[in-house]
């Protein structure tokens, strides 16, 4: 239903809270924020859930979620009922990936079936689940070809945002019939699925085109076709009455 991303230099976990709050008005059954932090040298990619209302993920979430990219999440339930565990951000068996999901993945029970019998342990009963754990399992020395690699084995709709503990300075999203808008920051890179979550920190945005892909860090951003080759994106500023 409602993806909201941030990378840049502040903590990601209120921006984020703030931009899912800005996506309440279109309705939804459970949110999730997911967050890339620091323990000692290694980066580690923390998740909280809740069914019901963002200020109920906002209770839930614990005094030190430190980091400064992220990704969230309202959902509408398509394949598996309203509950914590379906609930997005969605990790990978080894918890280094997290995607967020809007859409339908229409061979997704497929690919849960592949999954499960090369011994994967699936979290939640969604069709979205599938894509961490493809991206996690994904050959390619970079996170956009990871990525690109798992989006090839997924038929349906989608926007989806990727972030990978190994890639810690980077979000990859991918747009397939599911509306997907960069805002474009001073050192700070916003996505979302509606530019309502991103006006109040940037007028200038990008919204992808279907088969199109972008690479966020915190001072950049790039956009692509799915099958690799450079797109144009200047931004265009949108008007808004605040
Ligand atoms: N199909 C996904 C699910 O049921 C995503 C639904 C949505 O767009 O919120 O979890």
């Amino acid at each position: 239903c409602g993806i909201v991303g941030y990378i840049g230099r502040r903590e990601a976990a209120p921006l984020l809270v703030e931009g899912l709050q800005r996506l309440e008005y279109r309705g939804y059954d459970s949110a999730g924020v997911a967050v890339l932090g620091r323990s000692g040298s290694t980066r580690t990619l923390k998740a909280v859930k809740a069914k019901g209302r963002v200020r109920e993920l906002e209770e839930r979430l614990p005094k030190r979620f430190a980091g400064s990219t992220g990704i969230a999440h309202t959902r509408w339930a398509t394949h598996g009922a309203p509950g914590d565990d379906n609930a997005h951000p969605h990790l990978s068996a080894d918890g280094k990936v997290a995607i967020v999901h809007n859409g339908i993945f229409d061979n997704a029970s497929e690919l849960r079936a592949k999954l499960a019998a090369e011994g994967i342990e699936l979290a939640s009963e969604t069709d979205s689940e599938v894509l961490a754990h493809l991206v996690a399992r994904a050959g390619g020395e970079t996170l956009e070809e990871r990525v690109r690699a798992a989006l090839s084995m997924i038929e349906g709709t989608y926007g989806v945002a990727v972030l990978h503990a190994d890639f810690p300075d980077r979000i990859v999203v991918a747009r397939n019939g599911s509306p997907v808008v960069l805002g474009i920051g001073e050192k700070e890179m916003f996505v979302a699925s509606d530019v309502a979550a991103l006006v109040r920190h940037t007028r200038q945005v990008v919204t992808l085109e279907d088969g199109e892909m972008a690479t966020l860090t915190a001072d950049d951003y790039r956009t692509y076709t799915t099958g690799g080759s450079r797109t144009s994106a200047e931004p265009t500023t949108v008007e808004w009455a605040a």
